[in-house]
């Protein structure tokens, strides 16, 4: 099968649609990361999406809708504050769980009864979604515990041959993934930070919660149970404490023959003395150029030496959150 990529306009959309009428695969951007989209209320095509990923099949999707499309369809039980957090930020980078109404697929969220809705502000996604007109089940358009993809090449250089369609909308604004937020108790709770921060929902609905998993608890969010977001080179990682540890990694590593880089904040260390793959100096620019980062590291260096930003809170949370995903500090989703 050959890959188009190919920015939204009549035709392409047209093409898009009868892909996902005929329950095909279509990827395409949103303001966070690229999306592997299939018809929602389609088994065969929501099963699909699991099988090439590679996804575990206890990991949900979340349904895409574009922003006039009724949730209520889907959804029950909306409480108020998530009405608030609505008007305030969709479209937007803001996943919303609700109990399920069980309309769609099953396996979107693999036996859960909630849901997880999202409305992307991305203008590619939206005449997308307004052409079909159908709840979208969609993660991020990489192989399972790959980096995710920040462009329409990324989604090319890992489902090449396999689908038949990129919508490209150029490089996502965002970078780091939605905000996932559980909107079934009196009190919003984030089970994944992301660009919508905790500070930012509290102050819509008054108070804002992170989830932490009990002992023996089936996790709320499958998805955060796995290693994820992984760069396929070696890496190593060290705080912004352990600066001297980490330039004698790198240098050990020189010494070796190898080609290591550094990924760090901005002016953190000098790119005439070492090879650095910049972040970018604030947590909205980390967010934005973190994946693009880990993919020029596995492209280009034997060894990826990372340092984590010393900065916490907002935006952060998120960054940190992949960061530590990424060089295996914590378990993940696909
Ligand atoms: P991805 O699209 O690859 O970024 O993954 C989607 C994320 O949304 C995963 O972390 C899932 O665990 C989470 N998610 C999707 N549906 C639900 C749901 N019904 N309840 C809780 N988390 C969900
Ligand atoms: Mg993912």
């Amino acid at each position: 099968m050959k890959t188009h990529i190919l920015s939204a306009d009549g035709e392409s959309l047209l093409q898009a649609k009868q892909i996902i009428d005929a329950g095909g695969i279509v990827a395409f951007h949103t303001e966070t990361v690229y999306g592997l989209g299939a018809n929602a209320f389609c088994d065969e095509a929501v099963q699909s999406i699991f099988a090439l990923k590679g996804r575990p099949a206890d990991n949900p999707l979340i349904a895409h809708v574009h922003k006039d499309y009724d949730v209520g369809k889907l959804v029950d039980k909306i409480p108020p504050y998530a009405e608030k957090l609505a008007r305030a930020y969709l479209p937007g980078p803001l996943t919303m769980v609700y109990p399920s109404k069980g309309k769609v697929s099953r396996f979107v969220s693999c036996g859960l009864d909630t849901l997880a809705v999202r409305v992307p502000s991305s203008e590619t996604a939206q005449v997308f979604l307004k052409e079909v007109d159908l709840p979208i089940a969609a993660p991020s358009a990489n192989r399972s515990r790959h980096v995710s993809p920040v462009t329409a090449r990324h989604v090319y250089d890992d489902f090449a041959g396999d689908i038949p369609l990129i919508l490209d909308g150029g490089a996502c604004s965002g970078g780091i993934e939605s905000t996932v937020l559980d909107c079934t108790g009196e009190i919003p709770m984030i089970l994944r930070a992301g660009l919508v921060t905790r500070e930012m929902i509290a102050e819509i609905a008054g108070d804002c919660l992170f989830y932490e998993k009990c002992a023996g608890e089936r996790p709320k969010s499958p998805g955060m149970a796995y290693k994820h977001y992984a760069p396929g080179c070696r890496t190593a990682y060290f705080t912004s404490d352990e600066l001297q540890n980490a330039v004698r990694c790198y240098l050990e590593e020189e010494g070796r023959g190898g080609l290591p880089y550094f990924l760090c904040r901005e002016g953190l260390l000098s790119s005439a003395e070492y090879r650095v793959l910049s972040l970018g100096a604030c947590a909205e620019d980390m967010a934005r150029t973190l994946y693009a980062r880990l993919r020029e590291g596995e492209r280009k260096a034997t060894l990826l030496v990372a340092i984590e930003p010393k900065e916490r809170g907002g935006v952060m949370d998120g960054v940190l959150n992949r960061f530590t995903r990424a060089f295996g500090r914590e378990t993940d989703e696909t």
